[in-house]
């Protein structure tokens, strides 16, 4: 029999009291589901990279999660991702996912905050070289493979990239470079993910590529998302999301769709769900439920089950 698909979850640092208080009830309710870890996104600012330390921190010594940092080339000199890659092993964190982060003044993750931020190490592939030189001259008594490090995978081609190809060419430097798996950025077009599968293989990439699963229940989201992404609109989510009366309905319209692409990666064949949870856990919740792989039960009734978006 496979063994059960992994899961984690993607969460965000708080940038306020009541949103503090609000990640504190997500975590609490993650942690019923007992996922493999947790990654806490990043931003090379200043002001940002703190509250990333600090939910790091909180993750390892309050709560029995396995936290996994995310690291940024942009926004830090060699030194400063030096520093920061002890500093993060020295709170106990055994996790990277190693990213060069976004551009100043493109759009994605973190990069409001990336102007004039300093990027001395041009792709993600040199961070992943980096945490494994730290890993081995300052942790080598860590057992070995102790420290996990992920990095970033595209179903749908990277905004900068010429081709798909490229970006398995940039995967596949990833892996020689010393990553163990590959989350994806978040897409809607499931045969976009069983193509990144098939292609990764013919190009010798034998790392797990974990699909990344974004439940989306409001439209304005979907279409920030997307902008932010650079993925292409989902049309009949979003034509589903702009025709639905309630929100009750639009929960179960992003639940249902989100089930339905959780289906379709492991069919592929993905070895595990990574979730962006956008620090919320409902909608998240109702998926695994319908997966019926994690001890949850929901508060909402699946009226919708039978909704089909292919
Ligand atoms: P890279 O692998 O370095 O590739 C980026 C681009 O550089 C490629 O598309 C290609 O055009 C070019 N490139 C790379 N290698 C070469 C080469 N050898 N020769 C020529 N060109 C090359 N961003 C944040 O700021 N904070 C986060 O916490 C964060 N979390 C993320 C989590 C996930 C799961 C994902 C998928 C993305 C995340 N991002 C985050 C966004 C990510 O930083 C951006 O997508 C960024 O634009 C690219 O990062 P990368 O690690 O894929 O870069």
């Amino acid at each position: 029999m496979a063994p059960p698909p992994s899961l984690s979850y993607e969460l965000y640092p708080p940038r306020s009291e009541a949103s503090c208080e609000s990640l504190f009830k997500t975590l609490d309710q993650l942690c019923a589901t007992r996922p493999d870890y947790v990654s806490v996104t990043y931003s090379g600012s200043n002001d940002r990279k703190q509250n990333t330390l600090a939910l790091l921190d909180h993750l390892v010594h309050e709560t029995p999660l396995t936290p996994v940092a995310h690291l940024t080339c942009v926004g830090h000199t060699v030194a400063e991702l030096e520093t920061a890659v002890r500093l993060i092993l020295g709170l106990g964190v055994r996790g990277f996912l190693a990213l060069r982060g976004d551009l100043p003044g493109s759009s994605g993750h973190a990069a409001s905050s990336s102007q004039d931020l300093p990027l001395e190490l041009p792709f993600a592939r040199y961070l992943v070289e980096l945490i494994r030189r730290i890993e081995s001259e300052d942790f080598s008594h860590l057992a070995a493979g102790k420290v996990s490090v992920g990095v970033a995978a595209y179903p749908y081609k990277h905004p900068e990239s010429t081709s798909l190809l490229q970006d398995i060419e940039i995967l596949l430097s990833k892996q020689r470079a010393g990553a163990d798996y590959a989350i994806t950025q978040v897409y809607f077009d499931n045969a976009q993910y069983a193509g990144l599968l098939d292609s990764a293989e013919t190009a010798g990439v034998s790392l797990p590529i974990i699909p990344g699963i974004m439940p989306v229940t409001s439209l304005r989201r979907l279409i920030k998302l997307c902008e932010m992404s650079g993925v292409p609109i989902p049309l009949k989510l979003a034509g589903a999301l702009e025709n639905a009366d309630t929100r009750l309905e639009r929960h179960q319209i992003g639940v249902e769709f989100a089930y339905q692409q959780c289906r379709a990666a492991l069919d592929s064949g993905a070895s595990g769900l990574h979730f962006y949870t956008f620090n919320e856990h409902t909608a998240v919740l109702d998926v695994l439920e319908k997966l019926d792989i994690a001890p949850y039960t929901s508060r909402f009734p699946h009226r919708l089950g039978e909704l089909s978006f292919s």
